[in-house]
């Protein structure tokens, strides 16, 4: 199973990400480079880079499973104020370029939030974005699978469909994103049959990251709050499929599910639960109990 959660890149950089990641017993990861609230970025250090590639190397952890997310205040889809479009491009730009010297394959964007513009354009403003973004040799942009909270494109698989249809370059793909499908409507309990409606549209090929939340709101909530596996309306048994099935299984898993208490990281005991396959219903008590023994 290839499984990681969301780490800090600040400590250390990508070295500092890959002990954290370690430390929860994952063999994949995903990362922001800088805050993901905001588009402030430190020069990368190449030695750390380097040293986080050794520490990979001899823990197993392939660089194809180590995901790059883009900061979510960049919105490529609306461009009533030029300006501000124009830099969430040439932020995403650098931000390719960041991911190629690390060494990153993947890179996973929000589609971005009509706001006050018409779908219909909204959509031509990612797919002209990504048009000018794009490059065949570089990483791959992986566009998410969004709940339809407020304006935000993308929360259909029609509407990732109509982007990728758009974009001239291959060289994009799909993250889904449990929490998000199910809050945008789309029931996963019978997953194998979502795969196939994905794979008829869209291709399963094209999918390289999967998010693996639970979600505190029921089926169709346009909300996206995320929970911890098996406490929310997903349920662990639904969570449990989609990390074993057996065609997603060469795609990373990666966990985004809140801190307990805002302060204690769940990751390892969620990822024990999943190799395992037995959920924890006492997760939060677990959690708090093994962080105090650190205090
Ligand atoms: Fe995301
Ligand atoms: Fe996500
Ligand atoms: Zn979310």
């Amino acid at each position: 199973m290839i499984i990681g959660c969301h780490v800090n890149f600040t400590n250390e950089q990508l070295l500092g990400s890959t002990k954290q990641a370690l430390s929860y017993g994952a063999n994949a990861f995903m990362f922001y480079t800088g805050a993901p609230q905001n588009t402030i970025r430190k020069n990368l250090d190449s030695v750390l880079t380097e040293e986080a590639k050794t520490l990979m190397k001899e823990n197993g952890i392939l660089l194809e499973n180590v995901i790059c997310h883009a900061p979510y205040i960049i919105n490529l889809a609306n461009n009533i104020d030029i300006e501000k479009w124009q830099f969430s491009i040439n932020f995403l730009k650098q931000e390719l370029e960041r991911c190629k010297a690390l060494g990153i394959f993947y890179i996973v964007v929000h589609p971005g939030s009509a706001v006050s513009l018409d779908r219909d354009v909204a959509l031509k403003n990612i797919i002209d974005a990504l048009n000018s973004i794009i490059k065949e040799d570089g990483p791959m942009i992986l566009l998410e699978t969004m709940a339809g909270k407020g304006s935000e494109c993308g929360c259909t698989l029609e509407e990732i469909k109509s982007i990728l249809d758009g974009v001239s370059s291959k060289n994009i793909g799909v993250c889904i994103d449990t929490c998000h499908l199910n809050d945008a409507g789309y029931d996963i309990k019978d997953f194998d049959l979502f795969l196939e409606k994905i794979d008829t549209l869209i291709g399963l090929e094209r999918v390289h990251c999967v998010h693996l939340n639970d979600s505190k709101n029921p089926l169709g909530s346009h909300k996206d709050r995320h929970e911890n596996l098996g406490l929310g309306t997903i349920g662990f048994d639904t969570l449990y499929k989609v990390a074993t099935n057996e065609k997603l299984k060469d795609v990373p898993k990666i966990l985004e599910t809140p801190y307990i208490e805002k302060e204690y990281p769940p990751y390892k005991q969620e990822i024990d639960s999943l190799k395992s396959g037995i959920f924890k219903p006492n997760l939060i008590e677990e959690v708090k109990e093994y962080y105090k023994k650190f205090l």
